[in-house]
């Protein structure tokens, strides 16, 4: 019955892998120090895993940073360590130290030269902690730190205070009191497994892990919030995960692509998977200064996912956490981005723009005005192209007309 099973999962991978990824697509290629690696092995997570870059002269023998740079770095590896896979190190451009991938994930001297007076933790996770591991913010879901490990650590991390470090609590430790809270407290419907990355636990342990909160009637929701698909999308393309996700779903998949270029054949492959297991796939991108802070960055990553059947959920305005102040934008820029969204992109594509107000005030949407003035009865609107409109405010609708434009 489990070779079965396991077949069935097989097939599909299979069928996925020949359906989305093209033959002759090997980008990995590109760099020496993978030019020999077949397609097999590459595409085998524990490989990748095996083969994690997790220091900055590793980096510099891929040519990811400059001999002078790389030496100057230790301060920075030193606070905040370095996890990159191949994969992901795959689609950065080594001649530009600008590329919007590699400034994910390459360390930079300005995450030590942040502000002293920004917070680790500015969203108070620390305090809404109720018992290890487990984040009791908004009264109907709670957040459980799964893992302390990612198979990228992204440099922009609200969470880097936890990234590898050792001894972190995580619920995986602690599983029975965080379950034990969990049964206690009837209103949570929503349990929303982060980290760190659930998805890098070994499978086993995942599955315990689902298999206890499903065994609480009122959790409803599970999500799990992985970069997975985007940094090691082959961790998916195992037949034994796909029967846990299927097993014990209804689960929810919350990513995190922040640039065009992250969405590849892998991603489609992918995200595939993972919807004929039924697990729909939404994106959480965050707002990056020198990475996706421009319109026509933020259409192309937009569209990009929808065409892989990724649905844009939000678009984070970067958290003042230390260690990050380099990637901040401001919320103008951020409102100025929305407004180049909605009504040049197809509806679907378009995230909600949230600020997460700190120590545990929760999130609020951002919207650009389109409400231009208020009047008796009345308010005049302004569309994507300037133009005014009048718009009735009772259900029979008076005063409703076109204006002209706002120019
Ligand atoms: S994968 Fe998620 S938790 Fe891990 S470093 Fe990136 S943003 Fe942070």
């Amino acid at each position: 019955m489990r070779v079965a099973r396991q077949t069935r999962y097989g097939q599909l991978i299979r069928r996925c892998l020949r359906r989305w990824i093209p033959a002759g697509h090997a980008p990995w290629r590109r760099f020496p120090a993978w030019s020999d690696v077949p397609r097999r092995r590459w595409y085998d997570w524990r490989w990748q895993w095996r083969h994690l870059i997790r220091t900055a002269a590793d980096l510099e023998r891929l040519g990811l940073l400059r001999p002078d740079v790389a030496e100057r770095l230790r301060s920075v590896t030193d606070t905040y360590p370095v996890v990159v896979s191949p994969y992901y190190a795959s689609l950065m451009d080594p001649d530009d130290p600008a590329d919007p991938i590699r400034r994910q994930a390459v360390p930079d001297l300005e995450e030590v030269t942040s502000p002293t007076r920004l917070s680790p933790d500015p969203l108070g996770e620390g305090r809404l902690e109720v018992v290890p591991g487990l984040i009791h913010r908004y009264a109907d879901r709670v957040l459980l730190i799964a893992s302390n490990m990612c198979s990228t650590f992204c440099r922009h991390c609200f969470r880097k205070r936890i990234l590898g470090r050792p001894g972190v609590a995580t619920a995986v430790r602690h599983l029975d009191a965080a379950v034990d809270y969990i049964r206690r407290h009837p209103e949570v419907r929503d349990v929303i497994l982060s980290g760190g990355d659930p998805l890098v636990l070994p499978t086993s342990i995942l599955a315990r892990l689902l298999r206890a909160l499903r065994s609480i009637p009122h959790v409803e929701i599970i999500r799990l919030g992985t970069r997975v698909p985007v940094t090691l999308p082959m961790r998916v393309w195992d037949p034994a995960l796909l029967a846990v996700l299927d097993r014990y779903g209804p689960i929810w998949c919350l990513t995190q692509f922040n640039h065009p270029r992250e969405v590849t054949p892998e991603t489609d492959a992918t995200v595939q998977m993972l919807l004929r297991v039924g697990v729909p796939v939404l994106n959480q991108a965050v707002l990056l200064r020198g990475i996706n802070d421009d319109v026509e960055t933020q259409r192309a990553l937009h569209r990009a996912l929808v065409r892989a059947c990724i649905k844009p959920y939000y678009l984070h305005h970067a958290d003042p956490v230390r260690g990050t102040h380099h990637f901040r934008t401001s919320l103008t820029r951020g409102l100025e981005i929305m407004e180049g969204l909605r009504g040049h992109i197809s509806g679907i594509a378009i995230p909600t723009y949230v600020v997460d107000l700190p120590d545990g005030g929760g999130k609020v949407p951002l919207l650009p005005d389109y409400r231009v003035a208020v009047g008796p009865g009345v308010w005049v609107f302004r569309n994507h192209r300037g133009e005014l409109f009048a718009y009735g405010v009772e259900p029979m609708g008076d005063g409703t007309q076109r204006l002209g434009t706002s120019e």
